[in-house]
This record gives C-alpha cells, sequence and structure tokens, in this order.
C-alpha cells in the first residue's frame, strides 16, 4: 500500500470508507511525520493532543454503520488565522499568544461537521502580513523543497505542511495572495475563492473587503472536495453568499476528463510582459498554455491597462483597513497585557501594542491610519478605491472577451529565508499578479506548472474567473494538471530530492 501520508486527501478518504485503514491510522501517520520533520519545517505553531481522539470517534461512527460525509476522517490542517476553541489561535503575533477563541471559525465548524479531523494550526506571517513567513512571530517556515528558502506567505505554514506530506489538505486565507504565493513555491494548489464564498467568520481579519479563505491541497479534485465543504451561505457573514454552488469537485472530474477545453478562451495580459519575470517562470507558464491550447483552448491577448497600480492600491486599502481592524488589540479585550505600574490606560495601550505587535504590522498602522487621516483620505485612500474599481473594469472588459485569464502566479520561485526581510517594497511586489483579484473579489487558482529550469524549484499558473465561476477555475486547473502530471509521470512533489527518501 502507498504510503498514508503520499495519498491524496481522496485516496485517503477512499480507503477510510472500504475499510482499508481507519482515521486513527492516517491520524498517527500524519502526526509521525510532523514529529519527524516538523522540527526543520516548522509548518505548525500548535499541534492538536486530541486529534487521535477525534480520528477514534469517526472510526466508531463509522464502526457503527453511519452513512459519513466523503472526506471523513482525513486529517486536517488549518491556518491560525482561523480561531477554534481547542486550539490556541495566534496568527501569527504574540500579541494573541495562547488565545483561546470561544468558538469555532465558520469554516471550521463545517470541516468538523464534515468529519475532518484537525491535526493543528499552521505557521504564517504576522497578521496575514507578508509573502515568506518570515513575519510569523514564531519563527519562519522553511520551504519543504530548499529548507533555505521561504514557503511563500503569508500562509507558509500550510502550504509547507502540504508539501511536506504533514496533511493532506489544508486551510488557508488569501487577502492579496496568501494561498496562491505559497502553492506556487511549494509546487501545491491553492485557491482563492469568489470573495463572499466562504464565509470569513472567525477569520482573524487582515483587511475585510479583501479577505478570503480557501482550500490548499496537493491536486485540484482535493480543493473541490474542501471547496465543497467550506462554502456557502453564512449568516455570521454579512458578505457572505446566498446562492447554491456548483459542486468544485465535480468540476475538477470534468476538467480532468478534459471537458470545457475546447474553445476555452484563455486571456493573457498583455502588461504583464515576460521581462517581469524569472526566465524559468515565464518559461513553465508559456509550456502550460502551449499543453491547453493543443486541447483546443484558445489563446488571447487581452489588456488590463491597470493592473500595474494594483500593488500601490492594495497597499493603501490593506493597511487602511487592517489599522481599523487591529485597533480592537487594546490590552484589555484580546490577549497580551503589559502592565505599566502607576501608568494610565493609554501607557498600558501603549506598552502592549509595542511589545505584542512586530515590525511589520506597526509598519502597516503606521501607513493605514495616516492614508485614513484627515487631509489625506481623498489624496491616498479615495484615489486607492477609485484606482480599484479601474481595476475592476479591467477585469470585466476582459471576461467579456474570454473565459479565464492565465497569469504566473508570482514572478520569482523561492527566493532565500533573508533575502526581502529588509526591503518591504520587494516583499510587496511579489504579489503583483495575485492582488488584482482580490481587489476585484474574482476567484484565482495557482496550479503547478512545473520546475524552473534555473534552479529546479516549482513553478504555479494562476487562472482567474469572473466572480461566482469558480468552478471554471476548477475545470482548467484539473485539466492541466491532468496533462502534465501524465507528462511528469506522476505528481511534481515527487520529483523534489528534499522530499523524498526522508525528513529532508
Ligand atoms: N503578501 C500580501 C501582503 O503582505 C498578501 C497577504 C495575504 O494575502 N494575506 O499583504
Amino acid at each position: 500500500m502507498t504510503d498514508i501520508i503520499r495519498m491524496t486527501a481522496a485516496e485517503l478518504a477512499a480507503k477510510l470508507t472500504e475499510g482499508e485503514i481507519s482515521s486513527v491510522e492516517a491520524t498517527q501517520a500524519h502526526l509521525d511525520r510532523i514529529a519527524a520533520v516538523d522540527g526543520d519545517v516548522n509548518a505548525y505553531l500548535h499541534v492538536n493532543d486530541a486529534a487521535v481522539e477525534t480520528a477514534r470517534g469517526i472510526d466508531e461512527r463509522r464502526a457503527s454503520g453511519e452513512e459519513l460525509p466523503p472526506l471523513a476522517g482525513v486529517p486536517l490542517a488549518i491556518k491560525d488565522v482561523l480561531v477554534t476553541t481547542d486550539m490556541p489561535s495566534t496568527s501569527g503575533s504574540k500579541i494573541l499568544e495562547g488565545f483561546m477563541s470561544p468558538y469555532d471559525a465558520t469554516v471550521v465548524a463545517r470541516a468538523r461537521a464534515a468529519g475532518l479531523v484537525p491535526l493543528g494550526k499552521t505557521n504564517m506571517d504576522e497578521f496575514a502580513m507578508g509573502s515568506s513567513t518570515e513575519h510569523s512571530a514564531y519563527g519562519p517556515t522553511r520551504n519543504p523543497w530548499d529548507l533555505d528558502r521561504i514557503p511563500g506567505g503569508s500562509g507558509g505554514g500550510s502550504a509547507a505542511a502540504v508539501a511536506a506530506f504533514e496533511a493532506p489538505l489544508a486551510l488557508g486565507s488569501d487577502t492579496g495572495g496568501s494561498i496562491r504565493q505559497p502553492a506556487h513555491v511549494t509546487g501545491t494548489v491553492g485557491i482563492k475563492p469568489t470573495y463572499g464564498a466562504v464565509s470569513r467568520y472567525g477569520s482573524i481579519a487582515l483587511a475585510s473587503s479583501l479577505d478570503q479563505v480557501g482550500p490548499v491541497t496537493r491536486t485540484v479534485f482535493d480543493a473541490g472536495l474542501l471547496q465543497d465543504i467550506i462554502a456557502g451561505h453564512d449568516v455570521h457573514d454579512a458578505t457572505s453568499i446566498d446562492r447554491e454552488w456548483p459542486s468544485m469537485a465535480r468540476a475538477a472530474i470534468e476538467g480532468a476528463a478534459g471537458e470545457g477545453l475546447k474553445g476555452l478562451k484563455i486571456g493573457v495580459v498583455k502588461e504583464l510582459p515576460d521581462s517581469g519575470f524569472q526566465p524559468g517562470v515565464a518559461d513553465s507558464f508559456h509550456q502550460s498554455l502551449a499543453k491547453l491550447e493543443a486541447q483546443g483552448a484558445e489563446i488571447v491577448e487581452i489588456s488590463a491597462p491597470h493592473f500595474e497600480y494594483a500593488v500601490a492600491a492594495y497597499y493603501l486599502i490593506l493597511p487602511a483597513e487592517a489599522s481599523s481592524n487591529l485597533a480592537k488589540f487594546d490590552s484589555v479585550r484580546f490577549g497580551m497585557r503589559v502592565e505599566v505600574p502607576g501608568g494610565t490606560v493609554e501607557d498600558v495601550m501603549s506598552a502592549t501594542r509595542d511589545a505584542g505587535f512586530g515590525p511589520e504590522v506597526k509598519r502597516r498602522i503606521i501607513l493605514g491610519t495616516y492614508a485614513l487621516s484627515a487631509g489625506y483620505y481623498d489624496a491616498y485612500y479615495g484615489s486607492a478605491q477609485k484606482v480599484r474599481t479601474l481595476i475592476q473594469r479591467d477585469f470585466a472588459s476582459a471576461f467579456a472577451d474570454v473565459d479565464v485569464i492565465a497569469t504566473p502566479t508570482a514572478p520569482t520561485t523561492a527566493f532565500k529565508l533573508g533575502e526581502k526581510i529588509d526591503d518591504p517594497l520587494a516583499m510587496y511586489l511579489n504579489d503583483l499578479t495575485t492582488i488584482p483579484a482580490n481587489l476585484a473579489g474574482v476567484p484565482g487558482i495557482s496550479v503547478p506548472s512545473g520546475l524552473s529550469a534555473d534552479d529546479g524549484l516549482p513553478v504555479g499558473v494562476q487562472f482567474l474567473a469572473p466572480a461566482h465561476e469558480d468552478a471554471r477555475l476548477y475545470r482548467v486547473g484539473a485539466a492541466l494538471e491532468h496533462l502534465l502530471v501524465d507528462d511528469w509521470g506522476g505528481p511534481l512533489l515527487d520529483r523534489a530530492p528534499a522530499l523524498n527518501g526522508g525528513a529532508r
């Protein structure tokens, strides 16, 4: 039998249903893997000591003849931005060290109801600010492909856990690329659903108009299975979309069977020329497009003239919203409190926020409060919102001509730890291709497209679709995955030297 930890969630689920393995075995195998490699990878901030107990409960229900949901008994890693009642939720920050939530995030509640077994909470940049997981207050996560490199961010922990076989599935959150960019640099699949498709209730807010929770997996089909569980209307989230969604898992099956490729119009953005990407990234992108073209897709050049302003607009809108969302960490209501003998309430708040927040969080609070201040509001925040509208119009006019848009997911492969940490602007520019989707609320997927010829590291291709058309992404993503995995003779992760044959 294939090693349990190497099975996809769908394969595991099938073995569980057939009774070939138990959830306790599946869960224990992942806990063993975590014990063996996580000292190096640091994907987890907290490992669930009740995981085996939960798994046993699922096994008992199955043994008693109960009909269980499709992924029941499959272990799941959860980004620490999502609150959980039985494990601490820190969002990667010191200010929330040890914080226990009185309720579960809706996505966590839905995952539990579907019988998924929480393995633990994954590492992330503090409050999801970053592209490398180096801004975590609990030390960086390392890329399982090369431990000297970043796993992407902010959800580097979820992506690294899935890539290193420390979890078959994970939940992430994506405000400007934090699911898709880590997927790109770790050879995994990441999806940011349509804004409002998945509840944000219990997702510790970074920027409320941009945040979206979504799946991090090894296959497009697994992501579809997970999105089918977590998506859908939630009365606790005022921006949650009230509609029935088609099955994303079904869309992935159709895509893998080659349905929908003939005549599919794929837009390539003329304002994102190859010169903006590492050569190996651009090459991999073009090879992917050629594959799809050979199956009957049509590649069409489109123009999105305002994409080049997306990073600038995002880094005004995001800090503005974040500075307001983070105001609640006031030393009174949540988490840490630094006592100041003889000090005023303000002294305590200020000492707590000074000690509790890391440098990137402080930088963004300063940026955000400045952008929102009287006298500057129109010049900065107001202008950024106008640019946001222009980007939404770019998408609308592009989607009048094409079904999906394709871009490389990020400009480069995984960079070295420490390489960009002292250069915020270089870090921000990483999100060039992922940010437009958040500003417009449209869904995006990153699917592994191969290894870069320049450095042998994984590369992802991103597809974007109109809002509500997530299923289209699953179809095209699964189609490409199917074609590429055939070429590779197996999953991309099988080709990572560091991942095969042990801890490194
Ligand atoms: N890297 C981006 C940022 O630093 C995106 C983060 C995210 O998606 N949470 O804001």
